[in-house]
């Protein structure tokens, strides 16, 4: 789980899709009333259960590709029967995940030739790269430095860092965060404070494969990155993980990777220019990118490294409409294997994260077979390698059972934390879609009230695995507990999220205890159940907003889908 800190111990995310039913009617002008919803009794026991077992040490910390994924796998499938599910992919419970596992070696350092004089700059102090094509060699030779400010494409908002560039054999180098981050508010074409996807490095490596870049470069800076180059350097440092590609991702740049700020002021000033200035000028619309007049060399040898691991999937067929569907995500791969403890304790057992996201997964197949199918099919998605980069989401929204445009609502649960019930629920993401009708509609029930997401900058939304989906283009909401607690108010539920993020999140000590208290757990997966159990009685297609950074693509694949 990336660190989306909800200031109550749930870290609970949920996701609600829309999409078309294969023979489904135009979308109606006025959207049809939200379903009323009559939520069952949620077994506590089943929550308990599914964490106490997936957090053993017999799971040795879910690792994927070990002994540890086996045994979650088993156990989800016969969890998952137990329900009354049926075996989600043509039969099979399992969805094959291809990886390929990316580490760089050799590094020649990088060598840039600015202004008569060759710089050189050490892998891992000044910078880090890797290679997102599955190639033994990588190497770039001379090729010309672009400043392409924040590096953003976004035609909804007029906005092209890109435009009348030839990146060709090119590096692109390319601020961190938007343009507006600095903002106090979320006023501003890129939602001010409130990071945008265009902010996220995920998007800036993307952005110039598509513009053909050779490689890309993005500049480090703590605060717009929200994390210290020691983050950074560790996560680049070592083997990297990828979903396989089509043809091996000759479509990515040759390599990406960042530069320390220092190393960036470095080559900006011996090539006559000052990168204070232009990042100034790169946050004014209209900027054009700069091509510094340098040249920049890098190589080193890629040792590949091909395994398979699995998404486990079932399904409730629906009654009325089984063309359509809705879709409820969980990871249940950890870490595995971590760095001890002073104990010595070496297993990181992932309970919180996310043994508890895979038992509110079970429980509301239990609920939803109990009170019998609904008008849509319910796909129930336990998702592998979201600790490395969401990479089994990632892999079934590009390679769906279910067609998205057909994938109609949602719920992804990452961390479902013990504690006391809340007084407020919290939204990752803002309001970015219609969702928030139905969210509306499930807070009128359960009498919660809303609070604004805690650290909107540092872009929790792109960071959990309902991102994958929403990046195809299926609208996604996410929601959890807040921390205004009924036992304890906020400064209970604001200690416990302080206690999980400093002493267990990602440590061998997030580990199961049988003193915990699920009252607050339950509650999570009854609002779960509702608004997963309106979308899946509703004949409504409620979409993202228009300025909506994934409306577009909704658009084009439902059109693709003959829907629109
Ligand atoms: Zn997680």
């Amino acid at each position: 789980m990336s660190l989306s800190v909800s200031r109550s111990l749930s870290l609970a995310v949920s996701i609600v899709a829309l999409a078309f039913a294969g023979s489904a009617p135009a979308r109606p002008a006025k959207a049809p009333p939200i379903p009323v919803v009559k939520v069952p009794v949620i077994q506590e026991d089943t929550l308990k259960t599914v964490t106490r077992v997936l957090s053993s040490d017999a799971f040795e910390g879910r690792g994927p590709g070990t002994p540890g994924e086996d045994k979650s796998i088993a156990y989800i499938i016969q969890r998952f029967k137990d329900a009354g599910l049926q075996p989600g992919n043509n039969g099979s419970w399992l969805q094959d995940v291809p990886i390929v596992e990316i580490t760089a070696r050799n590094s020649s350092g990088l060598a840039v030739n600015a202004g008569g004089q060759v710089l050189r700059f050490n892998d891992g102090a000044d910078f880090v790269a890797a290679s997102y094509r599955v190639v033994d060699h990588t190497g770039l030779k001379d090729a010309p430095l672009v400043f392409v400010g924040y590096g953003i494409n976004a035609p909804e908002l007029g906005w092209n860092d890109y435009a009348g560039l030839d990146m060709k054999g090119k590096i692109a180098v390319i601020l961190v965060n938007d343009p507006d981050y600095a903002n106090e508010t979320e006023e501003g074409l890129f939602k001010g404070r409130r990071m945008t996807y265009y902010g996220r490095w995920t998007y800036k490596f993307e952005e110039a494969a598509r513009q053909g870049a050779a490689g890309a470069l993005v500049i480090h800076d703590t605060f717009p990155a929200a994390y210290g180059w020691q983050v950074v350097n560790s996560s680049w440092t070592g083997a990297q993980t990828y979903v396989a590609r089509a043809g091996g991702a000759m479509d990515q740049t040759a390599a990406n990777g960042w530069v320390q700020k220092g190393v960036a002021e470095a080559i900006f000033k011996a090539s006559g220019h000052d990168l204070s200035a232009l990042t100034a000028a790169a946050g004014q619309k209209g900027f054009k990118a700069v091509p510094l007049g340098a040249t920049a060399s890098l190589s080193f040898d890629n040792a590949i490294r091909r395994s398979t691991s699995h998404n486990v999937i079932g399904i409730q067929p629906g009654r009325k409409r089984p063309g359509e569907y809705v879709l409820y995500t969980a990871h249940w791969d950890h870490l595995g294997r971590c760095t001890p403890d002073n104990s010595g304790d070496d297993i990181c057992n992932g309970a919180i994260d996310n043994a508890t996201g895979v038992g509110a997964l079970v429980a509301l197949a239990e609920a939803n077979v109990k009170t019998g199918a609904a008008d849509r099919s319910q796909v129930f998605l336990a998702v592998t390698l979201e600790e490395s980069g969401l990479l089994g989401s990632e892999w079934y929204a590009r390679n769906p059972v279910y067609p998205l445009a057909r994938t109609v609502g949602g719920v992804n649960m990452d961390g479902v934390g013990p504690g006391s019930p809340s007084r407020d629920v919290q939204v990752t993401g803002g309001d970015k879609s219609e969702l928030t009708r139905y969210l509306a509609a499930a807070m009128r029930a359960m009498k919660l009230y809303q609070t604004p997401e805690d650290h909107a900058e540092r872009g929790h939304y792109y960071r959990s695995d309902h991102f994958s989906m929403a990046k195809q283009g299926v609208p996604m909401f996410a929601v959890g507990r807040g921390s205004d607690w009924v036992r304890g108010g906020k400064a209970a539920g604001e200690a416990a999220a302080d206690d999980y993020v400093q002493h267990r999140y990602h440590q061998p000590s997030d580990q199961y205890d049988p003193t915990w208290d699920w009252s607050g757990a339950v509650q999570e997966v009854q609002l779960y159940y509702r608004l997963g159990r309106m979308l899946a009685m509703t004949t409504d297609w409620p979409n993202w907003h228009k300025t909506d950074e994934f409306r577009a693509v909704r658009d084009a694949s439902l059109a693709e889908a003959g829907k629109k």
